[in-house]
């Protein structure tokens, strides 16, 4: 077995992990980038903010 598998939460049966939702039940599983993503931008808007700020502060 080359592909990697996760155990579904609900019914315990195996799915390759490049699906997105339980071969067995249907249950989805959460993507693990999902909750990054917003983090990511939140990041990069702070970065902007950051950057506005320290040109508009009069050294
Ligand atoms: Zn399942």
């Amino acid at each position: 077995m080359s592909t990697t598998q996760r155990v579904c939460p609900s019914c315990k049966g195996l799915t390759p992990s490049s699906r997105t939702s339980c071969a067995h039940c249907g249950r989805r599983f959460r993507n693990e980038m999902a909750w990054k993503i917003p983090l990511i931008v939140l990041l990069f808007v702070l970065a902007i903010a950051a950057s506005v700020l320290i040109e508009l502060e009069p050294w």
